[in-house]
């Protein structure tokens, strides 16, 4: 039977930092709707993460938006009084004032995703919750799909033409797997 109300709830948004993004953070959070700021995708040079990432925000699983600059104001007086300041770059600051924003924004519901301790330590000292991703050096391997550039249907197995609307297909990663 349920009981409701006695559960602590999850967190549904997740902020994730350059690291977290590369290293496959994107899949393991799948369940949750994952943010991130512009000066992250700038950090991610090669074709291949690019389109990656595209292709997730494409599927509406990763948004991209840039705190207010009072947000950062207190990222940045927060990293000076934990002392972290000298450890953080611009786009960790960016990172830690989104976190606060949607935190202050939406309640409870929001974790920044970071393996930088000097990330976490600011972010703790704001009242936002962390975790860390700790995902394992693996390799991993895209599975890819195809979808419509028309219509946005899915396709899991190559098409040259969209079976439904007959507009141009692109390819996109839909999950990662362990190789
Ligand atoms: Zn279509």
């Amino acid at each position: 039977m349920e009981r409701g109300g006695s559960r602590p709830k999850e967190p549904c948004i997740a902020v994730l930092d350059a690291t977290a993004v590369l290293c496959g953070g994107l899949e393991v959070l799948r369940e949750k709707l994952c943010y991130t700021v512009p000066e992250v995708l700038e950090e991610v040079k090669t074709t291949r993460h690019r389109a990656h990432l595209e292709a997730f925000m494409d599927l509406g699983l990763l948004k991209v938006s840039t705190p207010p600059g009072s947000y950062v104001n207190r990222a940045l007086e927060a990293a000076k009084r934990t002392g972290d300041y000298e450890r953080l770059s611009k786009t960790d600051l960016q990172v830690i004032a989104l976190a606060l924003q949607l935190s202050e924004e939406r309640g409870e519901s929001v974790e920044l995703v970071s393996d930088d301790y000097a990330v976490q330590n600011v972010a703790s000292h704001l009242g936002v919750k962390y975790r860390s991703l700790k995902v394992r050096p693996i390799k991993l391997r895209v599975k890819w799909a195809y979808k419509c550039t028309a219509c946005g249907s899915i396709q899991q197995e190559y098409v040259e033409v969209c079976p439904i609307c007959g507009h141009k297909m692109r390819r996109v990663s839909l999950r990662r797997e362990e190789v």
